[in-house]
């Protein structure tokens, strides 16, 4: 049965000083497929190891399916860890890597068979079970080490950048599986990665990591939508965020010779604050009208990069370049004047000095 995992003030320490997880709070449930993600360094395979129990924890509590799992070895908290390397053994065929879990809680061999059948034909390996590991590619070995998980019916799946040794295509392939198995399986999975478009088409809720501090814990959607932070608004989309100084001046926000008009709330907000960054994403600011409460923006096209499907127009507004993801058909030459219309709630403001969203 899959289970809920709960962080309480989660502390890692390295000798004592070092402290490299500062006190992270996260509640997962049962069933649901939560990413850490964060940029390297930032403590996701730490916070990962100290679940699984392959890290000592120096401070707090993890609470597996209720029970405070702290000083359990590995073995007894019921997890089932993938990793990058996949870790499988070399001179085992694909059949026994998977068995060997089993085998060693002294599983009845019927059962063994069962489980790992319906695990290779899930993940489309049953045809080659007998070969061993060297002679598979590289998604065929990670395939094997999710095998050799499932077959174990853990309480939590753990994955450590699983797909960060394939190349892109096969990556993107086997995210799909992944995100496919979790559907099939309602497993609790926790799965770390650097890479955001991982993290927002795998997960249930993204918990965002940096220096060891949880700075936002939601849904893709929030998290796109509603970032809680500055440092979360640059870490997600393709191009980021359009970010940029501006200092607030009667409602508007000034970005060096243009003012946005500001939402009244939003302006209100920012009161207080002296250094403020403008932020919108590039798909946000567009050529037509999209509402009668649209903000208009004078702008002067400055570069662009048509992708096919669409063109990334980078465009001056004031004193600063910001990036609009445009129609394919757009092919006014640089310097020409447009007109960009923004909606209000598609702006956002952080506070400069804290990186707090306004
Ligand atoms: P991520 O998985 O996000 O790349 P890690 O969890 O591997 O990050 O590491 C988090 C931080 O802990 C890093 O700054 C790393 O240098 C530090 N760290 C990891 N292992 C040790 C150790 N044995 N002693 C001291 N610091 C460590």
């Amino acid at each position: 049965m899959p289970a809920a995992v709960e962080l309480a003030q989660v502390v890692k320490s390295y000798d004592g000083k070092t402290t490299v997880i500062h006190g992270i709070d996260l509640d997962i449930r049962a069933g649901e497929f939560v990413v850490f993600v964060g940029p390297s360094g930032c403590g996701k395979s730490t916070l990962l190891r100290m679940i699984a129990g392959l890290e000592p924890i120096s401070g707090g509590e993890v609470r597996i399916d209720g029970q405070v799992v702290n000083e359990l070895p590995p073995r007894q908290r019921d997890i089932a860890m993938v990793f990058q390397d996949y870790a499988l053994y070399p001179h085992k065929t694909l059949y026994d890597n998977m068995a060997f879990g089993l085998r060693l809680r002294k599983t009845p061999e019927a059962e063994v068979q069962g489980r790992v059948m319906d695990a290779a034909r899930l993940l489309k390996i049953d045809h080659m079970l007998e070969r061993r590991p060297a002679a598979l590619s590289g998604g065929q070995r990670q395939r094997v080490a999710i095998g050799r998980a499932i077959v174990r019916q853990p309480k939590v799946f753990l994955f450590d950048e699983p797909l960060s040794n394939l190349d892109a295509q096969l990556r993107g392939e086997m995210r799909s599986e992944i995100k496919r198995l979790h559907q099939r399986l309602g497993a609790t999975i926790i799965y770390v990665t650097h890479d955001q478009v991982e993290a927002m088409t795998l997960a249930d809720r993204i918990a965002v990591l940096s220096a060891g501090h949880k700075m936002q814990y939601d849904t893709p959607e929030a998290i796109y939508n509603r970032p809680a932070a500055l440092f979360v608004a640059g870490f997600t989309g393709a191009p980021p965020m359009n970010l940029c100084e501006c200092v607030l001046y009667e409602g508007y926000a000034d970005l060096g010779g243009l003012r946005v008009p500001l939402p009244f709330e939003l302006a209100r907000r920012a009161g207080g604050c002296s250094r403020l960054t403008f932020g919108v994403r590039p798909e946000n600011l567009r050529l037509a009208r999209g509402g009668a409460a649209d903000i208009e923006l004078p702008a002067e096209v400055a570069l662009l990069e048509p992708l096919g499907a669409e063109t990334l127009v980078t465009l001056r507004l004031g004193q600063r370049e910001l990036v609009a993801r445009c129609p394919a058909w757009f092919r006014q030459a640089p310097g020409s004047a447009v007109t960009l219309y923004v909606a209000g709630d598609h702006l956002h403001l952080f506070d400069a000095a804290t990186g707090t969203a306004i």
